[in-house]
């Protein structure tokens, strides 16, 4: 089948290269032509696991342009930002409807960007003759690739069935296919994520009780974790989470909720949590004018370069208005701070040392390592990750919801 996927980022492209590698013909579309010049050459514009090597394999089964191809099938992965107001940008999904619709007025359009409920049969409404699914996205950014091809379930949002049917066959897989209404295709994307950041502040509401109480909260998230019901899955305490989605969704389903006069308090919560435990790793740092700090990892995680929202960021913009100077190191990431190539460099002459991101080579940073190239050797760990926690020499180490470590 000859697909077009429309936008390529880390949406956009993964879903390609699955199509190609189910041996499907795949148009690419972007309006970033710098981006296209480069991916047909084979260069990845994102850090991804394999990503190289999955665009070279498919090189002959995708095409990268700036032009809209004729086409019975377009998948839709253009991004959807937060407006100042909270709410969903969607004038990229509309803007990209619109002009399918004047060029093949009855194309099947599959939704893959995240959309707020209800924006499918809005759009199904205002182009009667377009044939729309949503089928929302889960990769996670550092795993797509493996992510696209091991999926956990493939959600088909759709009142035409044999566009559904369609779409079961295009995305086959052992997973789970699950057929809803668009509507509540939007929703579980949003309820996903949601739950996850949930999860995520729960642990950190209990990792700050255990700074006070003197527990160990990664004891407490691998004891409950073990229970079933739970699960281990996201029970990592830390500075917080960022990243292009979660802040993003929940602004999104918050404000929509709102607008409807309900309030999602757990998810609300989780959002204000989140923004308290920012506000905890920068008590733990105590910073002063003049302080020199090193930030380990600034992307929002491990394996990608994506800096949206990263925690890393918003930290060195409170810090560095508070007159403290911030060096970085991240292994992908590039960003405008004095950002240095090597561990031992960003933390040369250093005071403090804040690990933000979980990269490999962060966790395993030694003690020598530490002590030999900073001023003093204190190390605030905002990922509970470092390998030598319990033999950190000279180190004064600190976790989020550790005290026995300290
Ligand atoms: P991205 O910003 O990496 O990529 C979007 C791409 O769309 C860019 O390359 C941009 O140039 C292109 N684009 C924008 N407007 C266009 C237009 N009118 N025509 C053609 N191309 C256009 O975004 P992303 O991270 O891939 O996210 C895309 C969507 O998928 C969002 O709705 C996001 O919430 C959702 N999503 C993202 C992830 C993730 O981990 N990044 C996971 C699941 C879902």
């Amino acid at each position: 089948m000859q697909v077009t996927v429309i936008g390529t980022g880390y949406v956009g492209l993964v879903t390609a290269i699955g199509l190609a590698d189910a041996k499907h013909d795949v148009v690419c579309v972007d309006l970033n032509k710098e981006r296209m010049e480069q991916l047909a050459q084979g260069i990845a514009p994102i850090t991804e696991e394999g990503i190289e090597e999955a665009l070279q394999k498919n090189q002959s089964r995708l095409t990268f342009t700036t032009e809209y191809p004729l086409s019975d099938l377009y998948l839709v992965a253009v991004g959807t930002p937060e407006r100042a107001d909270g709410s969903c940008d969607l004038s990229a999904v509309q803007a990209v409807v619109k002009l399918i619709h004047s060029i093949q007025p009855d194309a099947a359009v599959v939704l893959k960007s995240t959309i707020p409920p209800g924006t499918t049969e809005s759009l199904q409404e205002m182009y009667p003759s377009l044939r729309f699914a949503m089928v929302p996205e889960f990769l996670r950014e550092g795993t797509a690739i493996r992510d696209m091809r091991n999926p956990h379930r493939v959600i088909i949002g759709t009142h035409d069935q044999g566009l559904a049917e369609s779409l079961a066959d295009l995305f086959k897989t052992n997973a789970p296919i699950v057929h809803v209404d668009p509507t509540t295709a939007e929703l579980t994307k949003y309820a996903a994520n949601s739950f996850l950041a949930v999860k995520i502040s729960f642990i950190n509401e209990i990792a700050r009780l255990a700074d006070i109480v003197g527990a160990d909260v990664e004891d407490v998230a691998h004891g409950i974790g073990l229970d079933p019901r739970i699960g281990p899955a996201f029970l990592k305490a830390g500075a917080g989470y960022g990243g292009s989605c979660f802040p993003k969704d929940i602004a999104a389903l918050t404000t929509l909720a709102q607008r409807q006069g309900e309030h999602l308090h757990v998810i609300e919560a989780a959002d204000r949590t989140n923004e308290a435990q920012l506000e905890y790793v920068l008590q733990k740092i105590d910073p002063r004018p003049g302080l020199r700090i090193a930030l380990l990892g600034l992307s929002f995680k491990p394996g990608t370069d994506d800096l949206r929202d990263a925690p890393a960021l918003r930290l060195a913009e409170r810090l560095t208005k508070m007159g403290v100077i911030v060096t970085g190191y991240d292994p992908a990431a590039k960003t405008l701070l004095d950002q240095k190539k090597t561990i031992e460099e960003a933390v040369a002459g250093a005071e403090v040392a804040v690990i933000m991101t979980e990269w490999d080579d962060i966790k395993h940073v030694t003690p020598q390592q530490l002590t030999a190239n900073m001023k003093t050797a204190r190390l605030i760990d905002g990922r509970n990750c470092w390998a030598f926690v319990d033999e950190p020499g000279d180190v004064q180490y600190e976790g989020i919801g550790r005290p026995g470590k300290t």
